[in-house]
């Protein structure tokens, strides 16, 4: 049994109090908060080891590359990715977005011709297909709109059913012989619904298209095995996985890595540079170009380290008591939930509509009692278009939370039409 009451305990910020109540976190989706162990190991490494990796033959150098190549690894065990040398499967990046970004570009990029024979795989050309849905952050939806503007390909997405989930009854007329590329999220950002992908992984391989996944809102609540999966690419974030800012990760197909020709171009990515024309390195570092955030990636490695120590299995299981009590939310009168109402193929993200309360009222009127949701559109406008809607509030669940967390919200919302006057 794992004491989740001693797991909150590790977080530090969350022992305070905000407008004189103590404070309940539920806004992980935007950002989780960060455990004692990933705190220190971000400080220690600037304490103890900093110094720049792969270069240099000091003794911190080779310390500090270590520490970054360990790190590594231990993502790329939380995601059932390679991490042997050689075979490594996981590039540092900036976040999902610059992840996001760096695929859009290195195949905007392959359709220019570079990369040679290997990168034809990824070149776009008007009358081939990119495919995404309307569950999309906008991290997914824009690099790839933008890549059909600079290619000249279809832009296409698969819709959603009544309750917010990526349809999958349709994907023969959306997913065609011209797709060469889909873009699908794990589980909505807004709706907190798992996108069912098998199906959809199935009919774009069968099409011979690259399939990439939006691991944002999954790898900090379950347990996610890209190789099972069959993914070529997937992109997330460490600072919702309670690490760092500022640094993500991109797991890609050892052979698609090697094939797939570079987005960012400086030190540290070349093998032999010449006026006339350079060469690349091959594997991860062949996309990291420049300083890398190394005292961030050290820290996510421990946070990844810090999850599989607790499970992810328990951590999915405790999110679902919590996940249950947030969906009592659309038992209060005047609320409905946008997204799944049953506890299924969902996670503890919960967004919801107040009638005739905007969605800044009711956040204000919620952070007074000290508890802590995301109000807006959550970076995924046609979402809300699909719910009739421009905004909404969202609440959503970490590891820290507990079930009585949940509950002062489901109290605290009782009180918001009745606050503002429109019961
Ligand atoms: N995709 C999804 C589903 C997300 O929730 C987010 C973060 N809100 C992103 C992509 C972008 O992540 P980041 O802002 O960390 O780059």
């Amino acid at each position: 049994m794992v004491d989740f009451k001693a797991i909150r305990a590790q977080f530090p910020i969350l022992d305070q109090e905000i407008h004189g109540h103590p404070l309940v976190y539920l806004d992980s989706a935007a950002t989780s908060q960060k455990p004692n162990a990933v705190i220190d190991a971000e400080a220690n490494f600037y304490r103890t080891i900093n110094a720049g990796v792969h270069r240099g033959a000091h003794e911190l150098a080779a310390r500090s590359t270590m520490a970054f190549e360990e790190a590594r690894a231990k993502v790329a065990k939380l995601v059932g990715a390679n991490a042997a040398e050689g075979e490594e499967e996981v590039v540092v990046t900036g976040g999902a977005t610059a992840g996001l970004n760096l695929l859009a570009t290195a195949f905007g990029n392959a359709s220019l011709g570079r990369g040679g024979e290997a990168a034809k795989r990824f070149a776009l050309k008007p009358g081939d297909e990119i495919v995404v849905s309307r569950a999309e952050h906008h991290s997914v939806l824009l690099p790839f709109q933008e890549l059909s503007y600079r290619t000249g390909a279809t832009f296409k997405w698969i819709d959603l059913t009544e309750d917010g989930r990526v349809r999958t009854d349709n994907l023969d007329e959306v997913i065609t012989e011209r797709t060469k590329v889909v873009a699908v999220t794990h589980v909505g950002n807004a709706t907190g619904a798992i996108t069912n992908i098998a199906p959809i992984i199935k009919r774009a391989h069968e099409v011979g298209s690259i399939f990439i996944l939006d691991a944002c809102q999954s790898v900090p609540h379950l347990k996610v095995d890209f190789h099972a999966l069959d993914v070529d690419f997937a992109a997330w974030s460490a600072h919702k996985m309670y690490g760092p800012t500022g640094v993500g990760f991109l797991y890609g197909k050892r052979d698609l890595l090697e094939a797939l020709p570079p987005a960012n171009f400086g030190g540290s990515m070349i093998e032999v540079v010449r006026m006339e024309s350079s060469t690349y390195m091959s594997g991860p570092a062949r996309f990291e170009a420049g300083t890398q955030p190394v005292a961030q990636v050290v820290a996510a490695g421990v946070a990844a380290e810090w999850m599989m120590n607790i499970g992810l299995e328990n951590i999915e299981a405790h999110e679902k008591t919590i996940a249950a009590e947030l969906l009592k939310l659309g038992d209060v009168d005047g609320i409905r939930i946008l997204g799944p109402r049953e506890n299924v193929d969902r996670i503890g993200t919960v967004a919801f509509d107040v009638a005739g309360v905007h969605p800044h009222d009711v956040g204000q009127f919620i952070d007074a009692q000290g508890i802590a949701i995301r109000v807006g559109h959550h970076c995924a406008q046609p979402v809300h278009r699909h719910f009739g809607l421009y905004a909404s509030n969202r609440a959503s669940s970490g590891v820290y939370n507990s079930v009585e967390d949940a509950q002062a919200l489901v109290e605290a919302a009782k009180g918001i039409r009745k606050f503002f006057g429109v019961e």
